[in-house]
């Protein structure tokens, strides 16, 4: 060898060793990620965020990550409903690119995600809970998550060897497997990150036992505008379906069940109009804010082991929710509305050494940022069509100059479970611009515009005010500039807007014969199932085509009537189980008219034009009220079952003639 060759090799040497140790030193010393998340996480219910229930200590463990770290006063969502979401969180983009728009449809897990690139850089992944995306999950060195919905008690967690049940309270249960894997699964020698997402407090909000005793004996302070008339907005704040007076159930969200104390003092005292409501209010914000106050002890939890085990030191701990929530603010539960407090979500972070205590960030922040942040933090590379933008030099309270300052906003899930039109939006931190479209208006839009400086409650659109036609101009161009800079196609990709028909029959347990034409039709104005005989009676000219035909609630408790390769099923959800009674002989095609009965003690029969296709048992009448809409011609929302290849119901349909027995 001559001396250059071997001059070569040390230096060749040198440089590998050099990179080499320079790894081993960097793994060494990336911080772990503790990312907790929980749903339906309204920012009112954390006592740093201040607002109507700052005073009553309900997040002292959650108050401790704030007052140890940053509260961000504007972080918001891109679209304000679970799954999508997730898909965001994950994907670093926006519903339009990941392709998940409503809690319905699948979502593509073989795209990228944040977690597959964390994993190829060197960090253990790992999610326990709740994601709300079916199908296996990729990217992720341990797993393990709540079918769909998942139950509050006694919950079962998919992971990749089939189900596992555990006894107990979900909050707690998901706590216990995370730190199981934290303490039994995780290699200490490499960093990693822990995903820990509840269930909890979505609705029909069940706190665990030893907390809700307590939050029944408690009062809570209403906001200012319960008694909201909407007169200040447009058709879509008049036309939900998410109003504590006439969405919410007694029975499934307030647990009203005969012999409760609950339904002893409206026997006694027979509330009416504003004082039922005020009513309906406390019970919900006991079991609500109940959650709340079991989520905050679990989180307790996490930071005392991460403290006792020495990790703290070198873990971020960042918690948020998939979206706000109302609680009571006009008048409503539930999310999907631009309005702040759905658009809002919480957003703390503590990562010692790094973020100096008893920060408030005000910067505008949305969840398409939080996939670059954690591979910022790793210091994994970020790809060039993830959508967001880091936070870590927010975090280190060092704003770049070019941040952002407006966001993008877009709502799809319409016609749907309560009844929120589809709208888009901008917002640059004082104005907020709102399209809503698909309206049943010369046009097919409605706009509002709100000053959220002036009136934090959104409160008077300021649309149609003369004097704000500059700003209105600013705001319609820079919403043109989101849509190009995101790549939002024409209506954000979803171009079926259909007309929403409205239902007949009304509330109450009284009424006994429906009938409804195809759309969707508003909880409170669905038939009351539990403990019924049921008739179902649909009426259409068959042309081989398959679909959903009537379908109530999801696959907790509901039913669906629905065709499969031409042949008839009866689907029903009994507390999380399906059964399905099907026909193995295919409809003749024609006229035709398809009659499904269920007996109170769950025998089944189908028949075609009066002829039996079908009998069968389920095991029993409904047990308790679905929470989804009715739809005819489809199943909206979450689904009772998986249909397959079937779908919405393509053909015309007659009115669905649905009759009850008590
Ligand atoms: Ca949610």
């Amino acid at each position: 060898m001559t001396g250059k060759a071997v001059n070569r090799v040390v230096l060749v040497l040198t440089v590998l060793s050099t990179v080499f140790s320079g790894v081993v030193l960097r793994a060494a010393q990336r911080p772990n990620i503790v990312w907790i998340f929980s749903d339906d996480h309204a920012y009112q219910a954390i006592g740093a965020y201040g607002g109507h229930l700052a005073d009553e200590n309900l997040t002292p463990n959650l108050d401790t990550i704030a007052r140890e770290g940053m509260l961000f006063e504007r972080a918001y969502v891109g679209n304000s409903i679970c799954a999508p979401s997730r898909a965001t969180l994950l994907t670093g983009k926006h519903s339009h690119k990941n392709g998940k728009f409503t809690n319905g449809g699948p979502f593509d897990h073989d795209q990228q995600q944040f977690q597959k690139i964390l994993r190829q850089h060197g960090y253990q992944t790992a999610m326990i809970g709740k994601i709300h995306l079916s199908g296996a999950m990729q990217g992720f060195d341990y797993w393990e998550v709540l079918p769909g919905q998942g139950r509050y008690i006694n919950p079962q967690f998919i992971t990749e060897k089939g189900r596992n049940e555990y006894e107990g309270h979900s909050t707690d249960i998901i706590t216990d497997r995370a730190l199981n894997w934290l303490k039994n699964g995780a290699d200490t020698s490499s960093p990693f990150m822990l995903m820990v997402h509840y269930k909890a407090p979505h609705r029909n909000w069940q706190p665990a036992e030893r907390i809700a005793e307590k939050f029944r004996q408690r009062t809570f302070p209403e906001p200012d505008n319960l008694f909201d008339d909407y007169s200040g907005r447009g058709t879509a704040a008049h036309k939900q379906d998410m109003s504590i007076e006439k969405t919410m159930t007694m029975r499934n969200d307030l647990k009203v069940v005969p012999g409760s104390k609950r339904a002893e003092y409206l026997e006694k005292h027979q509330p009416e109009g504003r004082n039922l409501i005020r009513w309906k209010y406390q019970a919900y914000m006991q079991d609500y804010l109940g959650c709340i106050a079991g989520v905050d002890e679990n989180v307790g939890r996490i930071l005392n082991y991460l403290k006792e085990s020495g990790l703290e030191k070198n873990t971020v701990v960042m918690y948020s929710s998939d979206q706000g929530f109302y609680l009571g603010e006009h008048g409503w539960f539930d999310k999907r509305f631009m309005y702040e407090e759905s658009f809002r979500t919480p957003l703390l972070a503590r990562w010692p050494g790094v973020i100096k205590p008893g920060q408030r960030n005000r910067d505008l922040v949305q969840n398409i940022d939080f996939a670059e942040t954690f591979l910022d933090i790793a210091g994994a590379p970020i790809p060039d069509d993830m959508q967001g933008r880091s936070i870590v030099p927010l975090l280190k309270g060092d704003r770049p100059d070019n941040w952002r300052n407006s966001l993008y906003y877009h709502y799809y899930e319409y016609p749907a479970v309560h009844s929120v039109r589809r709208h888009e939006g901008v917002f640059n931190g004082r104005y907020k611009l709102i399209r809503f479209y698909g309206m049943d208006v010369p046009g097919g839009e409605e706009w509002e515009l709100f000053d959220v400086k002036n009136d934090p409650s959104e409160m008077q659109s300021i649309y149609h005010d003369p004097e704000m036609a500059g700003t209105i101009q600013i705001l319609k161009a820079e919403l043109d500039r989101l849509r190009k800079l995101y790549e939002v196609p024409e209506n954000g990709g979803l171009d079926i807007v259909r007309k929403r028909k409205s239902g007949g029959g009304s509330a109450g347990k009284d009424k006994l014969n429906f009938s409804f034409p195809k759309g969707i039709v508003p909880s409170a104005s669905s038939p009351y199932l539990v403990g019924r005989a049921i008739e179902l009676t649909a009426k259409f000219n068959y042309a081989n085509k398959d679909g959903v035909m009537v379908a109530q609630g999801g696959a907790s408790h509901g039913y669906a009537l629905w065709i499969k390769d031409g042949c008839p099923q009866w689907s029903i959800a009994r507390d999380d189980k399906v059964s399905t009674v099907s026909a193995n002989k295919k409809l003749a095609p024609g006229k035709q008219i398809l009659m499904v009965t269920q007996t109170k003690t769950g025998s089944v029969t189908i028949k075609s034009n009066g002829n039996d296709l079908a009998t069968g048992k389920v095991p029993g009448a409904f047990i308790e009220q679905p929470l989804d809409s009715l739809s005819v011609g489809m199943d909206s929302g979450s689904q009772v079952t998986s249909y397959g290849r079937a779908k919405a119901y393509p053909d015309e349909l007659e009115p669905v003639v649905i009759r009850l027995t008590k």
